[in-house]
């Protein structure tokens, strides 16, 4: 075990930094200083679901408790529907264990949550990280503010665009994956009071939205809207948008009127570019390694982008835990990046193949054959994604790394 005045750094404390500060406490008794480039706790108006996967992770970390109480645990199984309504199939919500159920979080209270774990002092906002460098022992990062650390190891949880990643690790360009969405949150008590408590996402020609509730009462309900945009490639990649511009997206005879109905519903919404990188050829050098969306970003057509990073989380605090001294930190971190890297790049390329289909672009826009594979996803869904124990994945790769 590394002795407990081990430093690292963990560079963003987003829903990834923070989450791998409550593991690396939890489970390999370091405390950690996350460095924030915002100035306070910061989250963007909308939801995310945080998955069974992920769920079991949170449990072993002592955290999943609020997160159930804080979230909309929905009333059943979720289904995907076609342009007009019509059922397509429904759609795996739970583990097959029935213990853990996707939980709709909004998520200012999740990130709330998350860092109502990590000890006040060891987060540090208004740091933008500006450089890393290693060092003959030990990485010096340098921030915007003129402050500057020397740790023993650094974690770049610095999101897709990450520093982390691009000057220590891999350069790497995202790519713009020519889709924006329209997020943000619609009020239940506006809405039909027979609206169900479930997932639904409505799949039509080259656009799809994704609705489902949040907050233990469901008392909202949140959007995704994801439709062809160039908008990024010209300028800003976030923003405040019009109503009117969103419900443009989803008119026309062509459209569910219950759908066109909560539509109309959006006052205030916000879009977003989606960014996708290839999965990386590495993720560790050294005392450095890369966790969440700095390793493998990837489009949110799965919602697997935090349930990833928690995973890594747990893979990172185990291997840490195996090690004895400071020197054997570089080798935890490749053990750890060996158990995640493959597991995250399905995800990754499985998020591309789910946006293509949701689109009816996929297989040369055969909506029939579409249909078939998304009702042989679900089953696959349930027992690839969610029945997957990252803790149990270690443990067993724990006893090969020993035989090698
Ligand atoms: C529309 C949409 C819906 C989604 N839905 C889901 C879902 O339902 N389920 C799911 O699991 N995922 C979902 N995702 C994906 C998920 O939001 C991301 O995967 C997740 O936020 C990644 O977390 P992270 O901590 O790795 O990165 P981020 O959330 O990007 O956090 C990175 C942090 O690092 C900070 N930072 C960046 N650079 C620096 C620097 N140089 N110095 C200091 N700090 C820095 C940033 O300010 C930020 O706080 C969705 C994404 C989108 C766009």
């Amino acid at each position: 075990m590394l002795s407990h005045t081990t430093r690292i750094g963990i560079i963003g404390g987003g829903m990834g930094g923070l989450t791998a500060a409550i593991a690396l406490k939890k489970i390999a008794g370091i405390e950690a200083t996350v460095f924030e480039q915002a100035s306070q706790l910061d989250e963007v108006g909308a939801g995310v679901t945080v998955a069974p996967n992920a769920a079991r992770v949170l449990d072993r970390l002592g955290v999943l408790e609020p997160i159930r109480q804080a979230g909309a645990i929905p009333a059943g199984h979720g289904v995907y529907l076609d342009a007009m309504g019509h059922e397509v199939t429904d759609a795996a919500w739970e583990d097959t264990a029935r213990q853990y159920q996707n939980i709709g979080m909004y998520r200012p209270d999740l990130i709330r949550i998350l860092a109502e774990h990590v000890d006040p002092g060891s987060i540090r906002y208004g740091h933008h990280m500006t450089s890393i460098r290693t060092l003959d022992s030990g990485v010096r990062v340098e921030f915007g503010n003129g402050a500057h650390e020397q740790f023993d190891a650094v974690i770049g949880a610095d999101g897709v665009h990450s520093i982390v990643r691009d000057t220590a690790i891999y350069p790497t360009k995202p790519v713009y994956s020519g889709y924006i969405c329209y997020r943000g949150v619609v009020d239940a008590s506006r809405m039909p009071k027979d609206w169900p408590r479930i997932s639904q996402v409505w799949m039509g020609h080259e656009r799809h939205f994704m609705f489902y509730p949040l907050q233990q009462q469901h008392t909202l309900y949140n959007f995704v809207a994801c439709v062809p945009s160039d908008r990024p490639l010209k300028g800003p990649q976030s923003g405040p948008a019009e109503a009117g511009e969103l419900a443009a997206e989803f008119t026309g005879d062509g459209w569910d009127p219950k759908l066109q109905h909560i539509v109309g519903l959006i006052g205030k919404t916000f879009w977003w570019a989606l960014w996708d990188i290839d999965p990386l050829p590495i993720w560790t050098r050294g005392p450095i390694a890369l966790l969440g969306d700095a390793a493998h970003a990837m489009i949110p057509h799965q919602g697997q982008g935090v349930n990833m990073a928690t995973e890594d989380c747990m893979a990172l605090a185990f291997f840490l835990r195996e090690a004895d001294s400071v020197s054997d930190i570089p080798e935890a971190f490749r053990r750890y990046a060996a158990v995640r890297m493959q597991r995250a790049a399905i995800l990754q390329v499985g998020s591309r193949r789910a946006g293509a289909m949701f689109d009816g672009q996929y297989q040369f826009k055969n909506l029939a054959k579409r249909d078939i594979d998304i009702r042989a996803g679900r089953d696959f869904r349930r027992r690839a994604v969610f029945d997957y124990d990252v803790l149990k994945v270690c443990e067993l790769a724990l006893q090969r790394f020993k035989r090698i």
